[in-house]
């Protein structure tokens, strides 16, 4: 049972109908207070958490969870930056999507999370670290260390890094990293693909130069 936390009738109506058609059951509040008794009691496959809730807002709700149980929480936020920023912070959430998300999309996302949770049945336990050129690896620590030395990513840097170093060479067009990085593929984002490209630059340093931009297509990471 997939349980939608959602307080916009709308979205949640719209959410449920798609994820009734892809086989889920479903259920539904639209608070934010009452979610971790609700879970405790129901214990559902994975939550849908709408950051902006009454009663209780996404993010405390988010860690309530957190603190006893592991269930796949996938934030759903109109606030892109601000999302980000916060689950920088280890909040503990699997995913997140961005409002307006195409419903499809988060399907999608609630296939891949759950597939993920299914090929890792302790997800307390640590992943392979994987070695590709100078960069390790972690994905269960959403961890890149370059040299050695761990970088200090944002959930979009490292979803961005960790997208190039699997596929290292391949050139990614900014609308397939946009899908992978907020599950849209809205040209009103196109801009921030190039900020957060900006921003993991950065933070390579003088690695910098193997995050490549290829002209009118996209970006590329040539392992050194
Ligand atoms: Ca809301």
């Amino acid at each position: 049972m997939i349980l939608i936390v959602e307080d916009e009738e709308k979205i949640a109506r719209v959410l449920a109908d798609y994820l009734t058609a892809a086989g889920y059951t479903t259920a539904l509040l639209s608070r934010g207070d009452g979610v971790g008794a609700w879970v405790r009691e129901h214990r559902p496959e994975l939550v849908l958490l709408d950051l902006l809730l009454p009663g209780k807002p996404g993010l405390e709700v988010c860690r309530e969870l957190r603190s006893f149980c592991d269930v796949p929480i996938i934030m759903v936020t109109a606030m892109v930056e601000e999302i980000d920023r916060l689950l920088g912070l280890e909040l503990g959430a699997d995913d997140y999507v961005c409002k307006p998300f195409s419903p499809r999309e988060v399907v999608a996302r609630v296939k891949a999370v759950l597939r993920r949770r299914q090929a890792t049945p302790n997800p307390g336990t640590a992943q392979p670290v994987q070695a590709m050129g100078p960069f390790t690896l972690d994905e269960a620590r959403m961890r890149v260390t370059l040299h050695g030395e761990t970088l200090e990513l944002t959930v979009s840097e490292f979803k961005l890094l960790r997208k190039l170093l699997l596929h290292p060479g391949h050139v990614f067009s900014r609308t397939q990293l946009l899908v992978e990085l907020h599950g849209t593929d809205d040209e009103a984002f196109d801009r921030a693909i190039d900020t957060h490209v900006k921003n993991l630059r950065k933070r390579l340093g003088p690695s910098a130069g193997m995050l490549r931009a290829v002209y009118g297509v996209g970006y590329q990471l040539e392992l050194e």
